[in-house]
């Protein structure tokens, strides 16, 4: 047998002992019914309740979005046909990148195929373009930065999480004339908090640095128009470059970049994930920019989106269950043991119709094991009073098996 299948078999045989195996749950999800989803349980459909889609604004179910897909799809076809380059470049993939550059105040935006790609893509150009760059990332940065990062031959510093006083000794000790660029995240999606952005730019300021903002788990839903907690807090204007999704809020599919026109053509012209690759396919792009174009308008959608979290967390509390405490829309309940957020979780959903993925390690340090909840302004009331009966009910219940 090759030594490489040997390799495989063995690391398999390791991450199964260390309960890291990734089960995929096939859920069916209904455009007219989310957050009801379907699962096959012995051959038969049966209703459950999904509390773990990044659709965070249901806009991927929204007749907006199917529209504007299904008019894209069946007058410009399935497939962009090319590169952006050689014929893949759509009136509606200019119109996409004009409003996502209007979102975040910026000249430009750039496409990639996925909010991992845009990052990877974008952090190795940047960091590959001068001899001598130092790189500031914070410590939970997504594995896309950390993969742009290590693709590039610049120096690393890695700051403890949203830690002011560690980033501006890391800042203060690295090569003054070195060109500088500080990676980070405005919401951090496991830990459900929120960078000081503000404070990060006074001190990039200070230091000459330029800034690279990661905004995948917070456009569509803060800021009067959806731009981000960089609009939210009135610092856009501060940020070299803002990265973000199409794929969560904005219910569609791709990822981009938005920065001063220069540095979009030189990541344009430079970039081999952007270069390289076949555009983003017209359904998409045609959704995307339906949602988009709708979210900057419909603030009722973001009020009822933290109408609802608020909600939650309140009747989480109310039942004594443990959450982190978290100031953005994602709601993190505690459990702490791997084996048991496993099963938590498979509980949740046999017993109780409620689906909630366990987040167990590496996605999180072991011994901070949780279900990682994510409620949408369609997620009712009884909905959430069900949820947490259920979640009362297993915590009891292991509470006696564990006495
Ligand atoms: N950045 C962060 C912080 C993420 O959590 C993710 C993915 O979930 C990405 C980037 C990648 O975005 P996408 O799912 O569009 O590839």
């Amino acid at each position: 047998m090759h030594a490489f299948l040997d390799h495989c078999r063995s690391q398999l045989a390791e991450i199964r002992l260390q309960g890291r195996y990734r089960h995929f749950t096939p859920l069916r999800r209904e455009a007219t019914r989310f957050p009801v989803y379907t699962i096959l349980r012995n051959g038969e459909p049966r209703d459950i309740t999904v509390w773990s889609s990044n659709d965070y604004l249901a806009m991927g179910v929204d007749p907006v979005t199917i529209g504007g897909a299904r008019d894209a799809l069946e007058n410009l076809g399935a497939g962009a046909g090319g590169t952006r380059n050689i014929g893949g470049t759509s009136p509606l993939h200019d119109a996409l990148e004009a409003e996502l550059a209007g979102l975040h105040g910026k000249d430009a935006a750039l496409l990639f195929s996925s909010g991992f790609v845009s990052n990877q893509a974008s952090l190795t150009a940047i960091l590959r373009s001068l001899p001598d760059w130092h790189v500031f990332s914070d410590a939970k940065n997504h594995a896309s930065m950390i993969a742009g990062i290590k693709g590039s031959p610049a120096t690393v510093h890695i700051f403890r999480h949203n830690d002011l006083a560690h980033l501006a000794a890391l800042l203060a000790a690295a090569p003054g004339d070195a060109p500088k660029l500080i990676a980070f995240e405005s919401v951090y999606s496991m830990d459900a908090d929120i960078a000081p952005i503000g404070a990060i730019c006074d001190l990039a300021d200070r230091h000459g640095a330029l800034t690279y903002l990661d905004e995948v788990h917070a456009v569509g839903m803060y800021g009067a128009h959806g731009g981000g907690v960089s609009e939210r807090d009135g610092v856009a204007h501060r940020l070299t470059v803002i990265e973000g999704t199409l794929a969560k809020a904005f219910g569609c599919h791709g990822g981009y970049i938005a920065a001063e026109a220069t540095i979009i053509d030189y990541i344009r012209s430079t970039a081999p994930g952007f270069i390289f690759t076949t555009a983003l396919p017209p359904a998409v792009v045609g959704g995307a920019l339906a949602s988009v174009r709708h979210l900057t308008r419909d603030t009722g959608r973001r009020e009822a989106l933290f109408r609802q979290v608020g909600l939650l967390k309140r009747k989480l509390d109310a039942a004594g269950l443990p959450r982190l405490p978290s100031e953005s829309h994602i709601v993190p309940v505690m459990i702490r043991d791997a084996d048991l957020c496993r099963e938590v979780s498979r509980l949740l959903l046999e017993r109780h119709g409620h689906y909630a993925t366990p987040i167990n390690y590496p996605t999180v340090p072991r011994g901070t094991e949780r279900l990682r909840l994510t409620p949408t302004p369609l997620h009712t009331e009884a909905m959430m009073d069900d949820l947490v009966a259920a979640l009362v009910d297993i915590f009891a219940s292991m509470e006696e098996r564990a006495a």
